[in-house]
């Protein structure tokens, strides 16, 4: 009964819950009454009285700012928009997606804990866990994260952290955020979720993990002129990572910069449209290739192995996000047409996703190359499979038509 109950809220939360109408609704005046929010351009901030520097030191912070990597006014603008978009309390940004993915990391972990992590993440997530961490003490199992039953055999006494992203990276396989928030509070453990891929699509605070984290370098901002990032959590969580004294963003130092925080916030203001338009352009190519024959990974179509899960799980009206995948049959015609393409100028062979132009890469040689061959080729990844993000073209079905062109020129097609 109480299962059923926990269940149903949580239907009637996702149900409710309108991410883009949260940050709509949120309203930041500047200082002179601008719609924009005054950008705080200080490192430093003065105290009226010694005393209330003193507190702010020992946490009583009472609306006092202190310096600038702990908190600024800016940088607090943009995380209550991420926390409201998320659904948390709270949000800290940080100086990238790394920053926010390690410090979230070494807060929850000590000496001695285990992570049990998807194997199909960021190779940069991969290569920290695997390389880095142990450095420190902290071990991580890998696992086919859309294997519920191998999660639960792989978490140990030691395990403090199931890690995963919604839409993996590059193989787009779906995590079931709910499922596996259930077994993290089965075994008292912390869920994190990097839901990079899928802002607006997927809520995973709402569908029940407890810190979201996305590089804002992606989608977010939108525009490839800036690296950021941002975790999103309860109250307490952000709190602790702003600690003096143990807090891991404030002592590892990934602070964003004031007004790299408040571009970013502007373009926030447009990132409903820019989802739309992303996952719009990317079914139509995924259809469309599909129809044409090519084994094309995209969660929207019928055919992907977790695309009903999905759908029971994302905010309906940001479709099935802008990222596809497929395999070109061997890595030089996946280079080749890469580079066919850029010529033709219908995107930009670069790492990376989230611009209004199609970026690609061949991540077995490029964003996944951290990833070891054999432990790739375990996954899937093949070394010919293009990763595709599908800009804001405004007519995709000339789009559409050039790359076909382009693989029929090179006998992919
Ligand atoms: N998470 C995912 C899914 C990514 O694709 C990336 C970067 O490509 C990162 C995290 C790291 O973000 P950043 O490059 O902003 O540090």
């Amino acid at each position: 009964m109480l299962l059923f109950c926990i269940e149903l809220t949580l239907k009637i939360k996702t149900m409710d819950f309108k991410p883009a109408n949260k940050i709509q609704d949120l309203q930041f005046f500047g200082e002179f009454g601008g719609v924009n929010p005054s950008i705080s351009d200080s490192s430093t901030y003065t105290f009226l009285a010694a005393k209330s520097m003193m507190d702010t030191f020992e946490g009583n912070e009472g609306g006092c700012y202190l310096y600038s990597r702990h908190s600024s006014p800016s940088n607090l603008f943009l995380g209550q928009a991420i926390a409201a978009m998320e659904g948390t309390e709270s949000a800290n940004v940080a100086a990238s997606g790394m920053g926010a993915i390690t410090c979230t990391l070494m807060q929850l972990c000590n000496a001695g804990d285990h992570i049990v992590s998807s194997r199909t993440i960021y190779g940069g997530s991969y290569a920290f866990l695997k390389n880095f961490a142990p450095k420190f003490g902290i071990t991580t199992s890998f696992v086919d994260i859309t294997s519920l039953e191998k999660i639960e055999a792989a978490i140990t006494k030691k395990t403090k952290v199931i890690y995963c992203e919604s839409v993996s990276n590059p193989l787009l396989e779906f995590a079931d955020i709910k499922a596996l928030s259930a077994m993290a509070k089965k075994h008292q453990l912390k869920l994190v979720v990097d839901n990079t891929f899928s802002p607006l699509q997927l809520t995973p605070a709402i569908l029940g993990a407890d810190i979201v984290i996305h590089s804002l370098t992606k989608f977010i901002n939108g525009s490839s002129d800036t690296v950021g990032g941002v975790i999103c959590g309860t109250t307490d969580f952000i709190n602790s990572l702003r600690d003096v004294h143990d807090g891991a963003s404030m002592l590892l130092g990934p602070v964003m910069d004031s007004l790299r925080s408040a571009s970013i916030l502007k373009n926030m203001r447009t990132l409903h449209l820019r989802m739309k338009k992303h996952s719009e352009n990317a079914l139509y190519l995924a259809e469309k290739f599909q129809a044409d024959g090519l084994k094309i990974i995209y969660p929207g179509l019928k055919n992907h192995p977790q695309h009903e899960l999905m759908k029971e799980q994302y905010n309906e009206e940001f479709g099935f996000g802008g990222m596809l995948s497929f395999d070109a049959g061997s890595l030089k015609k996946a280079d080749d047409l890469m580079e066919l393409m850029q010529q033709r100028n219908l995107g930009n062979l670069a790492v990376s996703l989230g611009f209004y132009k199609t970026l690609f890469n061949a991540p077995g040689t490029g964003t996944s190359s951290e990833i070891p061959l054999d432990e790739q080729a375990e996954m899937g990844l093949t070394e010919g499979l293009i990763r595709f993000s599908i800009g804001l073209d405004n007519d995709i079905k000339r789009t559409y038509q050039e790359m076909k062109k382009c693989m029929l020129e090179l006998g992919i097609l």
